[in-house]
């Protein structure tokens, strides 16, 4: 189910930035409204905020509209989290002595169970011993921070300092990661992903498209959920999560290599990787030269190396992905029987029009038996946690 998140702007410069905040929110899947305090509008306009987030705004003239009085009660009952953002010093000072003469500071007092407070504000504001105080009081209520951060600030003579608003980009993450329920503590989580490079000589290579997307996403999904996970990459130009460990490798025999050490150890482990199926048989130590029209290079096969690994399987739950351009259901089906998974991840490259590289996905899960489930398109931060769901009944019951 998509998280439902309450944006509220409070009056800062910083308010510009709120569209952004919910425009990233809503491209990561989850169900958005907005709320706007009267000072949020003297830097942002009620109609930016409605366009970003398709949904009238929360603001003093729908609270006391007629049958408005009690929006805020509904609202505080839809929202699973509540963002301010940007939090004002004036925001934080309302909502530590308990106010309610705006909008903001009477949802905070409305019962939503996680509020995350975005500051933004001048170095010496944040500094000041009241503003501590304001803050320390609502942590002890048990609000959140997240930021501010130190970076350019918005007054002329300012310059860098401590009380930027943390990057609209940096927000799904956080709210994700805060929000998941930590069914997977205690876990040790196996993924790989990206491709493999298979070397002709030491410039050039055999590889694919993958970017790694889908693997990195289950990865930051699994470690969100308390598990401790190992990412095992092929090159890739993205960041592992924070609190993830990463092993990089090159070639299909290195990544079996790395996943063999760590699969005795492991509950789960998910094959995202698009591993290259050949490899050629011999790697020159130098650079081939160029001579003749033709050139004729031998291939061999690489193992397989869900295969190679069901070899030494205890009880660990396998899941795989395929990508299949025809006869998808039937294809993945016999692919997760031969490779001993759970279930396998099929998507179609033809029929979505989902490229690599994309920041969604859309699956069908497939059982060996042949049952499967299709999945809409869903960003792949949610459809990581979507997979993890499936994939988490299978774990085995270990002194639970
Ligand atoms: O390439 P194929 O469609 O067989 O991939 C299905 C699954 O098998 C994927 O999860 C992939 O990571 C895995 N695989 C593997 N070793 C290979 C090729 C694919 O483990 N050599």
């Amino acid at each position: 189910m998509a998280l439902k998140v309450l944006v509220a702007a409070t009056g800062g410069v910083a308010a510009i930035k709120t569209p952004a905040v919910i425009r990233r929110v809503r491209e990561a899947g989850m169900d958005v409204r907005a709320a706007a305090t009267e000072g949020a509008y003297r830097f942002v306009t009620s109609l930016s905020l409605a366009v970003a987030s398709g949904q009238e705004i929360f603001d003093k003239e729908a609270w006391f509209s007629p049958n408005g009085r009690l929006k805020h009660l509904e609202l505080a009952a839809w929202a699973d989290v509540l963002v301010v953002a940007p939090a004002s010093a004036d925001a934080i000072a309302s909502a530590a002595t308990g106010r309610a003469d705006d909008v903001v500071s009477a949802l905070a007092l409305s019962g939503i169970s996680k509020i995350i407070w975005l500051p933004a504000m001048n170095t010496a504001m944040w500094n000041h011993p009241a503003v501590r105080r304001n803050v320390a009081i609502l942590q002890g209520d048990g609000h959140i921070l997240f930021g501010p951060v130190d970076g350019d600030l918005a007054g002329k003579h300012e310059g860098r300092g401590l009380g930027r608003m943390v990057e609209p980009e940096a927000v799904p993450s956080f709210i994700e990661g805060l929000c998941r329920e930590r069914d997977l503590e205690g876990r040790k989580i196996l993924i790989s992903a990206g491709p493999t490079r298979e070397h002709i000589d030491p410039v050039r290579y055999f590889s694919n498209p993958s970017t790694g997307k889908m693997g990195y996403a289950l990865a930051e999904a699994a470690k969100d959920r308390g598990a401790e996970v190992t990412l095992v990459s092929g090159p890739s130009s993205l960041e592992a999560p924070i609190g993830v460990q990463a092993v990089r490798v090159g070639s299909a025999e290195q990544m079996l290599e790395v996943l063999a050490n760590h699969f005795t150890k492991t509950d789960m482990l998910i094959m995202t990787a698009a591993v290259a199926d050949w490899r050629p048989v011999k790697k020159m130590t130098q650079k081939v030269a160029k001579h003749g029209e033709r050139l004729t290079i031998d291939f061999v096969r690489n193992p397989d190396i869900l295969l190679r690994l069901m070899g030494c399987r205890d009880q660990q739950v396998m899941i795989g992905f395929s990508m299949e351009t025809s006869e998808g259901l039937s294809r993945a089906a016999a692919k997760a029987r031969d490779k001993g998974l759970n279930f396998i991840c099929l998507n179609y490259l033809l029929h979505d029009d989902i490229p690599f590289g994309s920041d969604f996905n859309k699956i069908t899960i497939v059982r060996p038996n042949g049952d499967y489930e299709e999945l809409p398109k869903l960003p792949k931060r949610r459809l990581a946690d979507e997979i993890l769901d499936r994939g988490a009944p299978y774990l085995v019951d270990v002194n639970r």
